[in-house]
């Protein structure tokens, strides 16, 4: 069984869900809860990061300690697409005087 200490809320409906890396590298909110009907096997590597792949036909089952996860974007309650997480403010970029180095 997964470990609790990753769930977080979402920030759209403010369920339980954790976020997993996929195999592309992204980030994907999955349900905190397995689930049977999901499509994906989620597992946590030794570093302590969750990893998700999407079950294919050519590897169906799950495999190691991977337990299967249903995507939060499929049961979100939010009336928001995809649940993220909130977006730091840009930075405005330093705008240095071009002439300092010529100054001398
Ligand atoms: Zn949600």
């Amino acid at each position: 069984m997964p470990s609790d200490h990753d769930i977080v809320p979402c920030t759209g409906c403010y369920a339980d869900i954790r976020w997993a890396i996929t195999v592309n590298g992204r980030r994907q909110a999955v349900n905190a809860k397995p689930d049977e009907a999901g499509n994906l096997g989620v597992y946590q590597d030794g570093t302590g990061t969750l990893r998700a792949r999407v079950l294919t036909a050519e590897r169906p089952t799950l495999e190691g300690a991977e337990w299967r996860a249903m995507p939060h974007a499929a049961t979100c309650r939010s009336p928001r697409p995809q649940p993220r997480r909130p977006s730091r403010p840009q930075r405005r970029p330093v705008v240095r005087p071009a002439a300092w180095r010529w100054a001398r």
